[in-house]
């Protein structure tokens, strides 16, 4: 018996593999077909000004609902979209369908699109996002591109041309996930970045009283501030986190406690009335 579980156990193994590699290659097939029928959709979340609480950008979040397995993560489905060469397709139409929904906003109201680091090695990045504010007419300085310092793990010098290329658009770069990686005080400099976003972790760690977590957000905002870039605290889920953020000195708040990613009809008509109180 024993002997025949561990056989079974190995053939269950070797299955589990066969069947990881053949699910990727099935979800390729499928993210294809998602992306010529509609399948993959934007939501937004919003940032919020830590002073005044209003919405001061939304951050597009790629979405994808598969036909048979429900919701599945970006986290999950982008590595497969890198693997199948598909990054640059789907990271284009990102971008130009957050640049036309963004045109639609509060004149004040930014957006964030993510880029990966496939998508920034590429060339034809620039002129992707240069041909997405041409057409939706969106204010360059209203576009904010989050990328993570991973971008800087491959090559360097390409990385920082094609950062380069993009701020000389006009638009906002943004450090994002600050802290949670391989942060290097080199990235800062080196790369203009517009604003740093504050890793979760470091918000979770500072509201449940980490000395040490304190200290580093402390550090984080006081290097923002010494480098004249904005901040924002990411993943806050409670008003206690909020609070001790607020209190610390970041300057935007993003996270569950003041909204989840939601599709663009269940805030739609909200930033004309924003508009219509402005105005009256
Ligand atoms: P990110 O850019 O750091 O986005 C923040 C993630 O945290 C999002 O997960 C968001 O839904 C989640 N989040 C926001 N507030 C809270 C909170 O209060 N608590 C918790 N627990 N989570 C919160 P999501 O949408 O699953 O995206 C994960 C990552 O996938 C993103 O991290 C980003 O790196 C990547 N991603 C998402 N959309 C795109 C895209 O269009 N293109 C690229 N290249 N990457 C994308
Ligand atoms: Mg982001
Ligand atoms: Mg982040
Ligand atoms: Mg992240």
């Amino acid at each position: 018996r024993a002997k025949e579980a561990g056989r079974g156990g190995h053939a269950f193994f070797e299955r589990f593999m066969f069947d990881e590699a053949e699910d990727n290659r099935l979800l390729e097939q499928d993210v294809r077909e998602a992306l010529s029928s509609n399948g993959l959709t934007l939501a937004y979340q919003p940032i919020i000004d830590a002073s005044t609480g209003e919405i001061v950008a939304r951050e597009a979040l790629l979405r994808w609902r598969h036909p048979r397995r429900g919701d599945i993560p970006p986290d999950q489905f982008i590595p497969i979209i890198e693997d199948a060469g598909l990054i640059h397709q789907i990271g284009d139409w990102v971008i130009r369908e957050a640049c036309a929904q963004a045109a639609r906003w509060d004149s004040r109201m930014r957006v964030a699109v993510n880029i990966s680091a496939a998508q920034l090695s590429g060339a034809g990045l620039s002129k992707t996002v240069l041909g997405a504010l041409a057409s939706s007419r969106l204010e360059p300085s209203r576009l904010e591109l989050e990328v993570t310092e991973n971008v800087f793990l491959g090559d360097d010098a390409a990385t920082l041309t094609s950062l380069e290329r993009l701020r000389a658009l006009g638009v906002r770069l943004v450090l994002d996930d600050f802290g949670k990686g391989y942060s290097s005080f080199g990235y800062l400099s080196r790369a203009q970045f517009s604003k740093i976003k504050i890793d979760q972790s470091f918000v979770r760690g500072a509201a449940e009283g980490s000395k040490d977590c304190v200290a580093i957000v402390h550090a984080i905002l006081a290097l923002a501030r010494g480098l004249g870039v904005e901040t924002t605290a990411e993943g806050v889920e409670t008003e206690a986190q909020a609070e001790v953020m607020r209190c610390l000195g970041c300057a935007q708040l993003q996270g569950f406690h003041f909204g989840r990613p939601v599709p663009v009809e269940e805030f739609a008509g909200a930033d004309e009335a924003v508009r219509h109180r402005r105005s009256a």
